[in-house]
């Protein structure tokens, strides 16, 4: 039997719609790796598992809202080729600027001055402590030196914008009083005070830590990167109002009524969007942000810019039921055992789903879902689109609260063929 040509090989997976390049390789790597017998079954795999290395759509259904690994919020991608006028003012036609449709929206959301948007909000701290501290001293409590995934450490953002980390008070407890020595010492040049919000973690016990408002009076300015991004504690957008696993979540709006300066917090994180990074608060602040030259790397594309902008809207509009993150925040767990009943496989169970995304640590959101005998984990991943489920105790966990239901018939038969023998 003589092997098949390279490019007869190749066009032989066209379905799995990977570009013919690609699927010239994998026919090569397949005809040089084994038998001719069975080269048709190895290009197979060898395709099928290269589509599985590259970016795709995925059913999460392990009950994180906010997965790291599958992109934090879930945000639609729009595929319209459109220009648009990102940076042409149309009421002079001059250049214009990019940040001034998107970043007033966020403004009046916030209730504040001004407001721009950057990549994420990594980008967010690491800008502003550039523009307002580079080269003098940042003042952060011993308990706020955080490490959030990823490698974003608050001492190293600090040292890479060419400030100085000048650490106060201890790690369990940190008073005003000790941000306000700081101030007045000849030693140290502090240029700003920095909260940093625990996303992450809890210090519990004989604690104390300071508030925006406790530094009011600090005659240097006050910057709170709470990172997790609820714009308003109130909720507004949300028919039922705030649900109760928020708990002391910080918010923009009320950071800002509180005293701080400015706030920086994620685009997908509680804010449900894509990912950006918002810097919000006095003007001249944010206008020394903007204008420094770090602004131009950490600038984000059209595509998020339209996204935020319709995110915005959706706050404006108070339609949380427009905004997918908590759309799934949202659901019922009558709806969702509802919805786990019809599928009818697996035993219909009540799970814990979680915020993720390095907030709200010790939350747990009520939700149901199904389970299923063995670890399905492997098969599940395989599937067209993929399924991402969790696995205890040699049982698989499907969580309804972050499967949309339009995937629910998928889901579904996607269960029925794990279980079959
Ligand atoms: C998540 C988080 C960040 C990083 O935000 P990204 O948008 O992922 O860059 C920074 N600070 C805090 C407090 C956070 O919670």
């Amino acid at each position: 039997m003589r092997p098949p040509s390279v490019d007869k090989l190749a066009r032989s997976l066209a379905h799995t719609g990977l570009p013919h390049p690609l699927l010239v390789e994998i026919a090569r790597e397949s005809i040089a790796s084994g038998s001719v017998e069975t080269v048709a079954e190895r290009a197979e795999v060898n395709a099928a598992s290269r589509s599985r290395a590259l970016l795709q759509p995925v059913i999460n259904a392990t009950g994180t809202l906010l997965h790291t690994n599958l992109g934090r919020a879930p945000w639609p991608s729009s595929t319209q080729a459109a220009f648009s006028n990102l940076e042409f003012d149309l009421a002079t036609g001059q250049r214009g600027s990019r940040q001034r449709h998107v970043g007033t929206l966020f403004a009046q959301l916030c209730e504040t001055e001004a407001a721009i948007i950057v990549n994420n909000c990594a980008a967010a701290v690491t800008l502003v402590t550039a523009a307002l501290a580079s080269g003098r001293d940042v003042a952060v409590s011993r308990g706020e030196l955080v490490e959030i995934g990823g490698g974003f450490r608050v001492p190293e953002v600090i040292e890479q914008s060419g400030a100085r980390l000048h650490e106060v008070g201890t790690t369990n407890r940190t008073r005003a009083a000790d941000f306000e020595r700081a101030v007045a010492s000849s030693d140290v040049d502090v240029a700003m005070a920095m909260l940093v919000h625990q996303s992450n973690y809890k210090i519990v016990g004989f604690t104390q830590s300071v508030r925006p408002a406790d530094l009011a009076d600090l005659g240097v300015p006050v910057v709170c990167d709470i990172g997790s991004g609820l714009l308003d504690a109130a909720c507004p957008w949300l028919a039922g109002g705030p649900p109760v696993w928020l708990v002391d979540e910080p918010a923009a709006k009320q950071t800002l009524a509180a005293g701080a300066d400015l706030v920086c917090f994620s685009g997908d994180k509680l804010l449900g969007g894509p990912q950006a990074g918002i810097i919000a608060g006095r003007a001249d602040l944010v206008a020394a942000c903007a204008a420094h030259p770090l602004a131009r790397a950490f600038r984000p594309g059209g595509l998020v810019l339209q996204s935020m902008q319709a995110l915005a809207f959706s706050y404006l509009e108070r339609d949380g039921d427009a905004i997918p993150f908590w759309r799934m925040a949202a659901r019922n767990v009558t709806d969702l055992r509802t919805r786990a009943t019809s599928y009818q496989v697996g035993e219909v169970v009540d799970m814990s789903s979680v915020p993720g995304g390095g907030t709200l640590p010790t939350v747990e959101i009520p939700s149901a879902g199904v389970a299923l005998d063995g670890d399905l984990t492997s098969a599940l991943r395989s599937h067209q689109p993929p399924i991402i489920a969790r696995v205890n105790d040699d049982r698989t966990f499907v969580d309804l609260r972050t499967v949309d239901p339009t995937d629910d018939p998928t889901l579904r038969s996607a269960l029925q063929s794990a279980v079959a023998p």
